[in-house]
């Protein structure tokens, strides 16, 4: 890494992460005619979540077709949910031939951003060194920081322990006790894989999630002909898989009930992958299918019910040297743990780094005002930022790298606006953020997450939903379409040095 060359001084726009996020921004800004950026990567490529989650299993659980970006279509998909191994050849082959990556700086971490109202520049500590920009782009993701859980003993288990998103790769499973923890989107993934080559698998369910199947294949060659040789069917297939998607929105967002088909399923999926009464009861969720993200498997509950699995659900009192004691006294002994406890998704670290008017960190005034920005992108007293996949972007039935485009689409327009007027400032006005965010919380009161009788994520320590989007991603499209300036107090270009006051100008003089 020595080779590289140092950071410059200075660029027009700093962008923080190369994954999806980063990467969007990258490309779109490079075509707006903004070439003078900077990627920063604190891992040593791009991809972000998916350089990061390797774990056997790992997929996605949104069509590829819909999960890639618009304008970037690709017919090679091998199945309609692709692993994690052909999105991250994907993201690097779209970087790759984007020709962005000279301006992309791996290996090197934001340690902190600081607003420099005088200079109207950010100056952004790396551990590469300093640079100043004028715009701030946060691509930091919303599932970059593993979670670990806080539970008596972990620090001190002797055996191998790892979180699902730093899978250690050496440590060989076959025929171990493994445990793992969790029985989120991480882990039904995980589980199946592992239950083949473990000794025995252990499952520490606290909550159990609603799962459906998982209507996955192959693509035929000629399926993959047709998408890459007959014009606008590639285009025409992606958008009946948005609209499908849609589709599931008012039983998000309005009327949980008429999402009972899903539940139907997912009872179906679990009476069909496992026999036993009593297991089938400990599997079943008492909250509404939608509160927590539903996830999608065939594989999940056959491997439950295999016979070298156990799904525990008494709760973990303590991790001991070697094992893991429940609640009823029962220790069970383990060689591997594997924590699949989720992401910091509600206390973004990012957060803790970036310093904005008052010099207070935007951690600092979320914990004041609540995680919340205005359109998910900005926030008051922090100008020039944008974060990509802000607060209430998340979304529990489509596509992350939608929104994702929605917001670089904002983010261009408004770079353009402040050229075009000479602003050197953009900042979201706090009445404009407090009234769309009132908003998105009055709608946010009808939906599954806020009333379907289960605690997750999307929540903060106080229930309040700020990670998700609460209507159509239509809705978040039209929002974001334009930059909507009146919405922000703008700072014009730095007045102009004043004259030497000592040496009076002749011609005033005169006049
Ligand atoms: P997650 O959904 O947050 O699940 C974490 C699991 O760990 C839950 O079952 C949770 O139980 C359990 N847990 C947490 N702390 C615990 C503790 N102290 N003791 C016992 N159990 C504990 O995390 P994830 O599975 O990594 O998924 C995170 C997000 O990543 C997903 O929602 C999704 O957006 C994304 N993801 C997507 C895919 C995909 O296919 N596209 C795949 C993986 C992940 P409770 O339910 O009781 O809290």
């Amino acid at each position: 890494m020595s080779s590289l060359p140092p950071l410059p001084a200075s660029v027009d726009h700093l962008v923080v992460g190369a994954g999806f996020a980063g990467l969007c921004a990258a490309i779109k800004l490079t075509e707006a005619g903004e070439a003078d950026f900077l990627v920063v990567e604190k891992g040593d490529d791009v991809g972000g979540t998916w350089r990061d989650n390797t774990y056997p299993g790992a997929a996605c659980d949104v069509p590829s077709q819909l999960y890639s970006y618009s304008f970037a279509p690709n017919p090679d998909w091998s199945m309609s949910f692709s692993p994690q191994p052909e999105i991250q050849a994907y993201i690097q082959r779209v970087a790759r031939e984007s020709g962005v990556l000279d301006r992309f700086r791996f290996h090197t971490a934001v340690e902190d951003a600081a607003w420099d109202a005088e200079a109207r520049q950010w100056v952004v500590r790396t551990s590469a060194g300093e640079v100043r920009a004028q715009t701030l782009v946060v691509g930091a993701g919303g599932l970059s920081e593993p979670k670990l859980p806080a539970i008596e003993g972990i620090e001190g288990f002797r055996g191998e322990l790892f979180h699902s998103a730093r899978w250690d790769h050496d440590v060989d499973l076959a025929g171990k006790r493994v445990a793992v923890i969790g029985t989120g989107a991480s882990a039904i993934q995980i589980v199946p894989e592992v239950a083949k080559v473990a000794g025995h698998l252990d499952v520490y369910q606290r909550t159990a999630p609603w799962v459906i199947p998982r209507n996955d294949r192959r693509y035929s060659a000629l399926e993959k002909a047709a998408l890459r040789h007959v014009p606008g069917l590639q285009r025409l297939y992606r958008t009946g898989i948005y609209w499908g998607r849609e589709s599931y929105v008012p039983a998000f967002t309005m009327a949980p009930k008429i999402a009972f088909p899903a539940k139907k399923m997912a009872l179906a999926n679990i009476a069909r992958g496992i026999p036993d009464p009593e297991l089938r009861a400990k599997v079943t969720p008492h909250y509404e299918i939608g509160c927590k993200r539903i996830l999608i498997s065939n594989t999940y509950y056959p491997a439950l019910a295999a016979d070298n699995v156990e799904l525990v659900t008494d709760r973990i009192a303590r991790v001991t040297a070697d094992g893991i004691v429940t609640t009823d006294g029962v220790e069970r002994p383990v060689d591997v743990l594997i924590v699949a406890t989720g992401f910091h998704t509600t206390d973004l670290p990012i957060t803790d780094h970036v310093r904005g008017r008052d010099g207070r960190t935007m951690a600092e005034v979320f914990a004041q005002h609540g995680m919340a920005a205005y359109k998910g992108t900005t926030v008051p007293d922090f100008p020039n930022l944008f974060m990509l996949v802000g607060p209430n972007t998340g979304l529990g039935h489509s596509s992350m790298v939608f929104m994702i485009e929605s917001q670089v689409g904002y983010l261009v327009d408004a770079v353009r606006t402040m050229r075009i007027n000479s602003y050197d400032v953009v900042e979201p006005r706090r009445d404009a953020t407090d009234a769309w965010n009132a908003d998105l919380q009055r709608r946010m009161g009808r939906t599954v997450w806020n009333t379907g009788g289960c605690s997750s994520w999307y929540l903060d320590e106080h229930g309040r939903n700020t990670t998700l989007w609460p209507r159509s991603t239509f809705a978040f499209r039209g929002a974001l379409r334009s930059f909507d300036v009146a919405a922000y107090r703008v700072e014009g270009p730095a007045p102009a040095p004043e004259p030497p006051t000592q040496a009076p100008i002749r011609e005033d003089v005169n006049a």
